[in-house]
């Protein structure tokens, strides 16, 4: 008889973004022509870079031609695409071989494929709050989970403990949800660490390309310097493996690309590229003629509207000033994190009710983010000033009855 993963049995109920969902449809029934406006999702909203949009059709017109038609493509990815990779992080000045560049579905395929290398006795270690795939992805495979935690005292940065033994940790900067971001130094720590401990550090930089500009550069010195790749970090080579995806920064939540780095040094790169030519027959060949056109023609594009999720999250953060609001992001990372100061999904029912606005509540990011709520600036300009004209007032009538209303976290 087959027997199935028990592990499934393990992972929590609460799927965050289905519990989401589920209290705004069942606010919807109750009041059906109510104007809910979200702050809440983690997906782009702006359309595709036109020419991102061409380089696709032209790629789809060159696969109807004899001469033009591409089959199973390598494993690892097409060259064109990986080189405008390679020269990417060389804007950077990062030095990459073409060899440590795989080409994925995603980051969030990575994240959870990767695993496939590694022992089911490695001990994971994992920041929160953060991203809920990685906690997931290892409860499924059954592995043991070490948090490190984040709080206001450590600005939700968590630096690596003084003892105890890891074997596969996760870093997540820009991070997801909290908006905050490594500096270069701050990484050191934990390149060290994962040296120390045999350690692999398997690196999320989904939102990299949002990192302000004006605080990346090596002429920046590293306590100031925000990073946007692991590898920024010397020794990373030996420890590191690097995530990253064309989702947040390109549009590309509904198109699907996203590249590893896995260095020529570790056993982990021949691994993965077995790994992926078992269990992958490559990503589309246009697909990847579109994310070969994000980081080329289309790169202009792409930081205008990584500008414009900046503008917005400027705009919300002028708003918690203004009202003295606890905060954290909205810089580097299109997502500004701030205090409610109760707990977070009833802060969450709340201003659904009272603001017709949808968050995410922070502790469903890990428990160390109970108290605190996410909100995107992946919207529209006009929807964002909208929904910040709402909470303003919300805030400050919620501030007078919080008291009465609900139980105060410290
Ligand atoms: C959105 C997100 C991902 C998912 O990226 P895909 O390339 O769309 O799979 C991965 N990591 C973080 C931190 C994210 O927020």
């Amino acid at each position: 008889m087959k027997k199935l993963n028990k592990n499934f049995g393990k992972l929590s109920e609460e799927y965050l973004f289905a519990e989401v969902a589920k209290r705004v449809a069942a606010y919807k029934v109750e009041f059906p022509q109510s104007d809910v406006i979200s702050l809440g999702v983690g997906d782009v909203t702006q359309p595709l870079s036109s020419k991102v949009a061409d380089a696709g059709r032209e790629a789809a017109t060159e696969m109807s031609t004899r001469v033009g038609f591409h089959g199973y493509g390598p494993y690892d990815g097409y060259p064109f695409l990986k080189n405008a990779i390679v020269d990417y992080y060389k804007l950077r000045n990062i030095k990459i071989d073409l060899d440590e560049v795989f080409v994925t579905e995603g980051a969030k395929d990575g994240i959870g494929n990767i695993l496939d290398l590694f022992d089911e006795n490695d001990v994971v270690m994992i920041p929160d709050p953060v991203y809920p795939a990685y906690v997931d992805a290892n409860v499924m495979a059954g592995r043991k989970i070490v948090y490190a935690e984040g709080s206001r005292e450590n600005g939700f940065l968590p630096m690596p403990p003084q003892k105890g033994k890891v074997d596969i940790i996760y870093l997540c900067s820009p991070n997801n949800p909290t908006g905050t971001a490594y500096t270069v130094e701050q990484l050191k720590a934990w390149v060290a660490f994962a040296l120390d401990n045999e350690a692999v550090i398997l690196y999320d930089a989904a939102y990299e390309a949002f990192v302000d500009e004006s605080k990346t550069g090596a002429d920046i010195e590293p306590s100031k310097r925000i990073a946007r790749s692991i590898f920024e970090v010397a020794g990373a080579r030996d420890c590191a493996v690097e995530i990253c995806s064309f989702s947040k920064m390109a549009g590309f939540t509904g198109v699907r690309c996203g590249w590893t780095v896995i260095p020529m040094i570790s056993p982990l790169n021949r691994m993965w590229l077995r790994r992926q030519a078992i269990k992958s027959n490559g990503i589309s060949y246009i697909v990847q003629r579109m994310a070969e056109s994000a980081l080329r023609g289309g790169y202009d594009d792409i930081k205008r509207t990584i500008k414009q999720y900046r503008a917005n999250a400027q705009l919300i953060t002028s708003v918690f000033d203004r009202l003295g609001i606890q905060y954290k992001g909205g810089v580097d990372a299109p997502y500004v994190w701030f205090w409610c100061g109760i707990d977070s999904w009833e802060f969450f029912d709340y201003m659904l009710k009272k603001a017709r606005l949808i968050c995410t509540p922070g502790s469903g990011f890990g428990k160390s983010g109970n108290g605190w709520i996410r909100l995107t600036a992946f919207n529209t300009p006009n929807k964002t000033l909208e929904a910040m004209d709402r909470f303003e007032p919300f805030w400050k009538d919620f501030v007078e009855v919080k008291s009465k209303l609900f139980t105060i976290l410290k």
